[in-house]
């Protein structure tokens, strides 16, 4: 940590990346940019990095349009699995959880791996014991399943494939009815920070992919695919194909190349071309790099995101738009 607070504070977010049918268009952006205001009080009252993506991505978990927390998609058996990660850029310490039922907050349950265990991935079962123990709030899984999540695994379940196909392309996608392809909502969530002391740090939070496999764990927990954050360079949190993305350890491919001297928009479009190029994949990214400059790239149709820095609230869905709000 460094001693003097001359850092202007940033928080960036990411809705997760998809075409996000319109039905869920408006309810994706709100909840980024509420997302994003969440952040930033805490890092305007002198919170941490840690402190304001934790806050971001709890306040996306308990709203149902996200896919993570409330509203988490179903796997083969109808059940909801969520993985989280956080990472905290100081001393590169990084907690995570994967395939948790029951726990309203995944996010915070990561962050108690990170900073009251010896360890830094727990999963299953043990993680949900680990939660017991600790205090960390549960609820009946069934609480965390919408409607909208049950009637796309409806539909999945139905065409006997899973979500994976719809980040691949419009080909393979020809398999499946346009009632499919314009119903899903697939949306993890994720947030990167950097406060006023220097610090940078990241999260990502997601119920994973519609129809997986019990058992699948995704990119999402991933430490260097899902998230990095490293005050010598900047922090990413990552969306879109999870086995795509943890091939090109799609998060750290960011970080590394803002290490080249990349500037961290040219870095996260650098980073998504290379998965395009080398396994198909694609995704979207949020960064923030360690002097405060700010990336968001995705090479899906769309992808809900919000950023703040000096008191200026951008957003957007599309590809292109920018709309901003002096807060
Ligand atoms: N990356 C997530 C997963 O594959 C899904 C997403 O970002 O939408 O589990």
């Amino acid at each position: 940590m460094t001693d003097s607070s001359t850092f202007e504070p940033v928080v960036v977010i990411h809705g997760g990346a998809w075409a996000i049918p319109d039905k869920l268009s408006s309810a994706s952006v709100d909840g980024v940019c509420s997302a994003a205001r969440t952040g930033y009080d805490v890092l305007r009252r002198g919170g941490t990095a840690v402190d304001a993506v934790e806050a971001s991505v709890r306040s996306m978990e308990d709203c149902p349009a996200f896919d993570a927390g409330t509203g988490s998609v179903l796997n083969t058996k109808g059940e909801v699995e969520m993985d989280s990660v956080i990472m905290d850029g100081r001393r590169l310490q990084c907690g995570s959880v994967a395939c948790v039922q029951n726990i309203k907050n995944p996010v915070s349950l990561a962050r108690a791996v990170m900073e009251k265990t010896d360890h830094t991935l727990l999963v299953g079962k043990g993680a949900n014991e680990f939660a017991e123990e600790i205090g960390i709030q549960t609820v009946p899984t069934d609480s965390l399943v919408t409607d909208d999540a049950r009637e796309e695994w409806l539909q999945f379940m139905k065409f006997k494939t899973t979500v994976n196909v719809l980040f691949r392309s419009r080909a393979e996608q020809t398999a499946l009815p346009s009632t499919v392809c314009d119903t899903v909502g697939h949306d993890t969530v994720g947030a990167v920070a950097l406060d006023k002391f220097g610090n940078t740090a990241a999260a990502t939070s997601t119920g994973g992919i519609t129809a997986k496999r019990p058992g699948r764990v995704g990119d999402s927990p991933i430490v260097g695919a899902g998230a990095y954050a490293d005050n010598e360079s900047g922090a990413v949190s990552t969306t879109g194909h999870g086995e795509s993305i943890t091939k090109v350890c799609l998060a750290r491919e960011v970080t590394h190349l803002m290490e080249t001297g990349l500037a961290a928009q040219v870095a996260s479009e650098t980073a998504l071309q290379k998965m395009a190029a080398r396994v198909q994949g694609s995704g979207g990214v949020v960064t923030v790099s360690k002097d405060g400059g700010i990336g968001k790239h995705f090479t899906t149709e769309r992808m809900a995101w919000a950023w703040i820095k000096e008191g200026k609230l951008h957003y957007g869905l599309e590809c292109g738009e920018n709309f901003v709000i002096n807060l």
